[in-house]
């Protein structure tokens, strides 16, 4: 099972005891999985998931002690409101009384607590949303048929202090969130604990093994440093020795220049006891700094 059918199913799992939060959760079904059927007057709900269709069926049974029959349509399940009174009522709580929308805005009332705004937003993702898988990404998404919906979906996620962002795809409106931590802020307010901390616990996984990616970088990045030095010297090095030659150089730096030469990957630390006698890292930093210097000042003066 993936990721986000994981999160869906703890999500459908929650109960909602306020009345309130029943009518957000079930505001967004209408919302995201129906539609107002405006020439027949009817509503129209259809679902992949049949466990959605049997909660919403439920929700209405609670609020309005109405139960809906479900029906197959074409491989997926719905339900279809026919009756006059039961549509009057449940565009009266879940949308504010506003007819004519194929897609209704999200009504104010409905979502003006706080609880009652994490209802809403789990309804949403439960017909919506997606959430990676976070051993592979952090990205989590809302698809939304409307721009002004997917607006107004933004707001809501933003009231929390997530900082959510819509892009349009194949004529539908997407909000997405990106960030790590703001997607786990985002499961806490959908009420998807468990997933929660599966996702913080793959996140740090991930982030253990993207520490240790950068810590292999960096020693790879000092092996480069010590051969690129090595090679300068050994060319500082093959210069004297072709212009004025090493018998010009003082004892010490001739036994340098000598050792640098035969090992030319060795570190100054390793140099150093090659010496005789020993010399340290300092020391041997001071001398093939010097010879670097002799065969610069034998460049200048040619
Ligand atoms: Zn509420």
């Amino acid at each position: 099972m993936s990721f986000s059918s994981e999160v869906k199913n703890e999500m459908l799992k929650v109960s909602d005891s306020a009345r309130h939060c029943k009518i957000a959760l079930l505001a967004a079904f209408i919302n995201f999985c129906g539609f107002y059927d405006s020439a027949n007057d009817r509503l129209i709900l259809i679902a992949e998931n049949t466990a959605v269709i049997e909660r919403t069926v439920g929700l209405i049974e609670e609020l309005l002690g109405f139960r809906a029959e479900i029906l197959p349509f074409e491989g997926r399940r719905g339900i279809r409101l026919e009756d006059k009174t039961v549509v009057d009522k449940l565009i009266n709580i879940t949308m504010g009384g506003r007819r004519g929308y194929d897609i209704p805005p999200i009504d104010p009332l409905v979502v003006s607590s706080v609880c009652c705004k994490r209802a809403y937003l789990r309804g949403a993702f439960i017909c919506s949303g997606s959430v990676s898988d976070p051993s592979k990404q952090y990205h989590l998404e809302f698809t939304n048929s409307g721009y002004e919906h997917a607006e107004a979906l933004k707001n809501l996620i933003s009231s929390f202090g997530i900082d959510a962002k819509i892009i349009m795809r194949k004529k539908h409106y997407v909000v997405y969130i990106k960030e790590g931590e703001q997607i786990v802020d985002m499961l806490n307010i959908m009420s998807a604990h468990r997933a929660l901390l599966e996702f913080e616990n793959l996140r740090v996984v991930k982030d253990l093994r993207n520490n240790l990616n950068r810590i292999v970088n960096c020693e790879t990045a000092n092996i480069n440093k010590v051969v690129s030095a090595g090679v300068r010297q050994v060319e500082a090095i093959e210069y004297i020795q072709k212009t004025v030659g090493l018998g010009h150089l003082s004892e010490n730096l001739r036994q340098m220049a000598k050792i640098r030469l035969e090992y030319p990957d060795l570190s100054m630390k390793e140099l150093g006891e090659k010496l005789d006698p020993p010399v340290g890292k300092s020391g041997v930093n001071h001398r093939l700094k010097k010879l670097c210097l002799i065969a610069e000042n034998l460049k200048g003066d040619q």
